[in-house]
């Protein structure tokens, strides 16, 4: 069997016959070719993206349909400025712009169906981050282009209301590119799409910065306007062509955190204005000085707005992190079927209390108590019922401890007492009035000890185990103490 080359992606090929496309034009050099190959290739590449759109039936079709729509349009106003220009007539300011116009409305009509698809919600930040970057583009773009062209007394109403406008709507566009570009998933198709809206979006820059929108540019400049125009175009087909083109519109699996990238990009937009001042009183005269100013306020704004969607971010997620703190602290400290505190929460307090009293010398007594015949409970009325019986035990013995003293469950049905400034005597004594208030007809036996001097919890501990076996022995429903470890006060 022979070796076959694999067929590249629909999406590949289409942008690899371009570049061939244009190759064979640059080698051929052929002047009178361009504008023909140009419109050749922006026709194919619109009729491909819809028979792609037909076919396909990409998420929202509608949003794709609106795009497609807008490059026709916008090839429409082509041909209309060639057709004007080969009958000799000025092509500034004719009917044909109305096409332009027609093709930007529908590309932001599409792209704003995607940015509510993309950034569902009230993502606010990506947008103060989208008005910043726009924010950067106005001034230049409202100095060096806008207010030259709308004082152009040469130019028609219709002519100066395009030369305002498409810069503005270039604008308005770039906005929504980068908006789209905070927010949202990325695909392989998406990034397609924002590659052919920046290209697009450069060149027609570039066109109007160098050009004024008319082709007394170089050559030079044109064929490489011409060729990125063509590329622009060609990475929109693709983009429709790439199998991932139905996902381009879902939002991103979470709010994109402000990287280093963003803060760089913003801190760049902000210093354009001061930047151009800098310039123009470096040159002599400050002519835009109203615009600056305008420009600095607005950038300002934007940015403090940005810093407080941050810190609101931010308290957001620390009130949010302390909730899940005290969520956590609860489920390591207490217990989750009596709701009183566990062992681990008790042995840490309990060995707090005995270095106290080891510092001002005063008693720490511990009662250990375990209930009688809890199997026989559980036998006869069911696991739940002593489930219940433990809960109401828990909270009747709650209520039973004096402020101060500190109760938990120490395990299955025993229950541990820390009494911090009370003696063996009153110890039991409390631990007898607490046997009188334990639920549903159920006894308990208990163990008394006194912290011994030196001794360590867990012996303690130990100590009141032993006299609770001995209360067992003894027949239940009793409080033992524990012998005293010094052989001089036995009790
Ligand atoms: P004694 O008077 O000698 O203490 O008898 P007892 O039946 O209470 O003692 P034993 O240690 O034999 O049984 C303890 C029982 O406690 C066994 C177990 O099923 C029950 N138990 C332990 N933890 C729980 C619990 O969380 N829920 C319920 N319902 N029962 C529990
Ligand atoms: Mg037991
Ligand atoms: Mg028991």
């Amino acid at each position: 069997m022979s070796p076959r080359l694999a067929r590249p992606p629909a999406w590949l090929a289409f942008l690899l016959f371009n570049a061939l496309a244009v190759t064979v034009y640059l080698l051929l050099g052929t002047d009178g070719v361009m504008p023909l190959l140009y419109m050749a290739l922006m026709i194919v590449a619109v009729v491909v993206a819809a028979v792609a759109i037909r076919r396909r039936r990409p998420e929202d079709p509608a949003a794709w349909w609106l795009l497609t729509g807008g490059l026709a349009a916008s090839i429409a106003g082509d041909l209309g400025h060639a057709v004007q220009e080969a009958m000799g007539r000025d092509a500034e300011g004719s009917l044909a712009d109305v096409f332009y116009l027609v093709g930007y409305l529908m590309e932001l009509t599409a792209l704003l169906r995607m940015v509510r698809r993309r950034a569902p919600g009230r993502d606010l930040g990506s947008l103060v981050d989208a008005l910043i970057v726009v924010g950067a583009f106005v001034l230049p773009v409202w100095v060096f282009l806008i207010r030259p062209l709308a004082e152009d007394a040469g130019l028609s109403l219709l002519g100066r209301l395009t030369a305002v406008g498409i810069p503005a709507f270039d604008l308005l566009l770039l906005g929504l590119l980068v908006w789209l570009l905070t927010s949202g998933v990325r695909t392989a198709s998406f990034m397609l799409l924002a590659g052919s809206l920046g290209t697009f979006l450069a060149t027609d820059f570039l066109f109007a910065f160098a050009g004024d929108y008319s082709l007394t540019a170089s050559p030079a400049l044109i064929v490489v306007l011409t060729v990125t125009y063509l590329f622009a175009y060609a990475l929109f087909t693709a983009a429709v062509l790439h199998p991932s083109a139905g996902r381009v519109t879902g939002p991103a699996p979470d709010v994109r955190p402000v990287g280093h990238r963003r803060l760089v990009t913003q801190a760049v937009a902000t210093l354009i204005a001061p930047g151009l001042l800098a310039w123009e009183s470096q040159h002599g005269r400050v002519e835009h000085a109203f615009a600056i100013a305008a420009g600095c306020m607005v950038m300002f704004l934007l940015v403090v707005l940005r810093m407080s969607l941050l810190v609101r971010q931010v308290q957001a997620q620390s009130a949010q992190l302390a909730d899940q703190a005290r969520a956590l602290n609860e489920l390591a400290y207490r217990d989750p079927l009596t709701g009183v505190a566990n062992r681990r929460a008790w042995t840490a307090v309990a060995e707090a209390v005995l270095s106290r009293s080891e510092r001002d010398g005063s008693p720490v007594s511990v009662v250990i108590l375990d209930l009688d015949h809890f199997k026989r409970y559980n036998d006869t009325r069911g696991h739940q019922a002593g489930d219940l019986l433990l809960k109401e035990a828990g909270a009747a013995w709650s209520g039973g401890v004096r402020a101060g003293d500190h109760l938990a469950r120490y395990g299955g049905e025993e229950f541990v007492v820390l009494m911090p400034g009370t003696a063996t005597a009153e110890a039991v004594a409390l631990a007898d009035r607490l046997r009188a208030l334990t639920p549903g007809g159920c006894t308990f036996s208990a163990g008394v000890a006194q912290c011994a001097p030196g001794e360590s919890i867990d012996a303690t501990l130990e100590r009141a185990d032993q006299a609770l076996y001995r209360a067992k022995e003894n027949g239940r429903d009793r409080v033992e103490a524990a012998r005293s470890v010094h052989p001089l006060v036995v009790g």
